[in-house]
């Protein structure tokens, strides 16, 4: 499936939320790099991806009804094998289960694990009066304690995308930090222009979440997504 058949389709079945699946499949063909990620329905499929995707894995739960996964104990990094996924599996089907027994899950996703790097978030919303508004900023703890975070209204040009990222007052931690490696800068601009023109080009999306975002020396990858649609 493309992406607008992707979004098509959640729009028939009156479904706001994508999983995390769909919206790194979305945000893959817009050119925007997010770790492999492919859905599990059964422990075995779990095992047969994590080969393929190769070890370590990342298992995390895969329901539209379940969005904040890592609070249901829907989330398991650092999987290095077949034993750990299987075990991995059936906690987090467990969990899942006793926690929100009426969420329709449709089994886990099983992603290549992320190598570390300095977390950002990036992002879309609306507001009532600007419209669709584009966010960049500092992930993690940080940018939960301090909302260290930029807002341009879309559609923005390579100059804003520069602006963005000067303006957080945490920007000495994307230059370098203490023989710390500075992140490619120049690619979070253009990601934040393939985001700006995508949201700009594509009726019927409320909302993006990137968090994290993992940025590295070179490029950077979307280790979580989210995508609201608009349903009317
Ligand atoms: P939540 O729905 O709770 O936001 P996330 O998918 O963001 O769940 O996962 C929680 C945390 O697990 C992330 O903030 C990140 O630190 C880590 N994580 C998730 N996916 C990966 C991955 N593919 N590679 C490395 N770390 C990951
Ligand atoms: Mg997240």
């Amino acid at each position: 499936m493309t992406g607008l058949e992707i979004i098509k389709k959640a729009g028939e079945e009156k479904r706001a939320v994508l999983t995390e699946i769909e919206a790194k499949h979305i945000l893959t063909e817009i050119g925007i790099n997010c770790t492999a990620t492919l859905l599990a329905a059964s422990k075995r499929e779990a095992v047969e991806l994590s080969e393929k995707i190769g070890y370590p894995v990342v298992l995390k739960i895969s329901s539209v009804d379940i969005t904040h996964k890592s609070d249901a104990g829907g989330v398991k990094v650092n999987l290095k094998s077949q034993d750990e996924v299987e075990r991995a599996f059936d906690q987090i089907m467990e969990g899942a289960r006793s926690r929100f027994p009426s969420a329709n899950i449709e089994g886990v996703s099983v992603q290549a694990m992320a190598k570390p790097g300095v977390e950002i978030i990036m992002g879309m919303i609306r507001d009532a009066s600007f419209g669709k508004v584009l966010m960049f900023g500092l992930g993690g703890v940080l940018v939960e304690v301090l909302k260290d975070v930029a807002f341009r209204i879309v559609p923005i040009e390579r100059n804003d995308a520069v602006e963005m990222i000067e303006e957080i007052k945490g920007r000495k931690l994307l230059e370098g930090y203490r023989g710390q490696e500075p992140v490619d800068i120049a690619y979070l601009q253009d990601m934040l222009l393939k985001l700006s023109d995508f949201v700009d080009q594509t009726p019927g999306i409320e909302e993006i979440d990137m968090n994290p975002v993992f940025a590295y020396k070179e490029g950077a990858a979307v280790v979580d997504a989210r995508i609201i649609l608009s349903v009317d």
